[in-house]
């Protein structure tokens, strides 16, 4: 549509100007949800099959937006869980660990391309699932899910050239345990290289958001994957601990809260399972005065309001110099007015629903946190739909390091800005956190980014730009945000054991 296209140019050229501007708003554009099928219910994908779960027992999954329900999904029990493993381990030993290299990597290459074919399928049950804008599932989830399995299924029979002298055995019977916010794209970065590597997998949804992986069981079944390769199985946290105590599970892989990955960390203490946790994170977002400050406002945008701050990499604290402070201030309130929260299937939508009344709640504790505390807020004028979960973007300033805002992960759209004079004292600052997952360092000059980079500690240091994924590179964190990296290189050597 032309007259979207000119608007979507001035929006991105003027922003000062929009704000003032009230005589027009974008028309409506949303993407038709007939493109999706989504069944009335679903059940255990164990085995290949679609089995009914032990205990008989369904729950519904939502749509955030508008709290309809989409779907009923099995709440797989102990029972379910050891049927589950057992389908998974015969199916390891008796062909999946023996199938050569490049035979595996035949389904794997099968499994993306059909990611792929049904990429916009995929993207609009994400995006009614989850809440998520539209515009984020289909130009970055979906396709970002696809290039894992690509990737993964490039290394299957090249294994010798990753760990050279090296000979490689896949591990077993991988437990991988996802969460709400990239549910596809967590399925895949754990599914892809665990099946490349040779081993067999068990993988349990985050219950608020099971449909995508869902229909990647379907995917996986029309791949004509040997059944018990991948099971699919959905349920709540008992599920999930169900499949971490399980005798018979070599490699826990989860994605999730810290407080869960304590538990599991406890749990299997003592036992041979390998352990990767990625958990948890604070950002910290960093801006010097020499830094092209607007690619920065729109970094800073992207990094905490796109995807509703549900990402666990979000640019949750910013640190601005203090020369450049108000500046940036100014231009990223002009920039929140311009931001259209709503209508998660809209094209135009930059910030969805809140994935969860319980998610929105706690959000709401935070907000209350950050005025009790002394910090002052700003938000969007924005108006927001009645029905559904909906949170407007939201800044505090005037925050103080020690404040439980700038410490502790909120996981919605609010930033909390501080600010410093030097370098020594934003590490500092940037470093005293709990988490260290990800950070955004924002300068003219590659040799702060480069003494920056060394100094600070996070997994990942995103400099000029920020929440930049490829397959080809490690993710993980330090400290409360986890061990073990997925991605890339070190990705694989999450899933294989090492000999000589
Ligand atoms: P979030 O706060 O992001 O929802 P959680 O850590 O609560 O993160 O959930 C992440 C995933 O962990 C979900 O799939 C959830 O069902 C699962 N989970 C929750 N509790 C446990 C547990 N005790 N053991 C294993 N998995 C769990």
């Amino acid at each position: 549509m032309p007259v979207t296209k000119k608007k979507t140019a001035a929006k991105k050229s003027n922003t000062i100007k929009l704000k003032f501007d009230t005589s027009w708003s974008y028309d409506p554009a949303p993407e038709s949800k007939s493109a999706a099928t989504i069944k009335p219910r679903y059940d255990l994908f164990i085995n290949g099959e679609w089995q009914k779960p032990a205990g008989n027992k369904y729950f519904a999954t939502i749509n955030p937006a508008n709290e309809e329900k989409l779907s009923e999904v099995a709440e797989a029990n102990t029972a379910d869980v050891d049927k589950a493993v057992r389908a998974a381990r015969n199916a390891y030993e008796k062909y999946w660990k023996k199938m050569p290299a490049k035979e595996r990597a035949k389904y794997v290459f099968r499994i993306a391309r059909m990611v792929q074919e049904k990429a916009r399928e995929l993207a609009i049950i994400e995006t009614l699932d989850g809440g998520k804008p539209i515009r984020e599932s289909r130009d970055f989830d979906v396709p970002t899910a696809a290039n894992h399995f690509f990737y993964y299924a490039g290394w299957a029979d090249k294994l010798e050239y990753a760990f050279p002298n090296r000979r490689t055995e896949p591990l077993g019977v991988a437990g991988q345990i996802i969460p709400w916010n990239f549910p596809l794209l967590m399925a895949a970065w754990k599914i892809a290289p665990a099946i490349s590597t040779g081993n067999t997998v068990v993988l349990k949804t985050a219950e608020t958001t099971p449909l995508t992986a869902l229909k990647l069981a379907e995917i996986i079944e029309e791949a004509d994957l040997p059944p018990g390769v991948v099971n699919i199985i959905t349920g709540a946290g008992e599920t999930g601990a169900a499949i971490v105590n399980h005798p018979d599970v070599n490699k826990i892989a989860f994605t999730g809260s810290t407080d869960v990955g304590k538990i599991i960390q406890r749990a299997v203490a003592g036992t041979d399972k390998k352990v990767t946790l990625e958990l948890g994170g604070k950002a910290a977002n960093i801006i010097f005065e020499d830094a092209p400050i607007d690619q920065a406002v729109e970094g800073v945008i992207n990094g905490i309001y796109f995807n509703q701050g549900h990402v666990c990499c979000a640019g949750s604290r910013l640190y601005v110099q203090e020369s450049v402070a108000k500046q940036v201030i100014r231009k990223l309130k002009d920039r929140m007015e311009s931001l259209i929260v709503g209508d998660p299937l809209d094209k135009n939508t930059d910030i969805g629903a809140i994935n969860s009344r319980s998610q929105l709640e706690t959000i709401q504790k935070y907000v209350k946190i950050g005025k009790q505390e002394g910090a002052e807020m700003y938000e969007s004028s924005c108006s927001l739909p009645r029905k559904g979960f909906w949170c407007r973007p939201t800044l505090f300033t005037n925050v103080a390091q020690s404040n439980r805002i700038a410490q502790e992960e909120i996981f919605g759209p609010v930033l909390s800005i501080l600010t410093f004079r030097t370098d020594d004292e934003v590490i500092e600052k940037a470093n005293n956190s709990p988490y260290g997952l990800s950070a955004g360092v924002w300068t003219d000059k590659g040799s702060k980014i480069f003494n920056m980079t060394k100094r600070m500690r996070a997994g990942v240091i995103w400099a000029n730009t920020f929440n930049k994924f490829d397959p080809s590179s490690p993710f993980g964190g330090y400290k409360e945000s986890g061990f073990g990296r997925e991605g890339g290189l070190h990705g694989l050597s999450a899933y294989v054991s090492l000999k000589v």
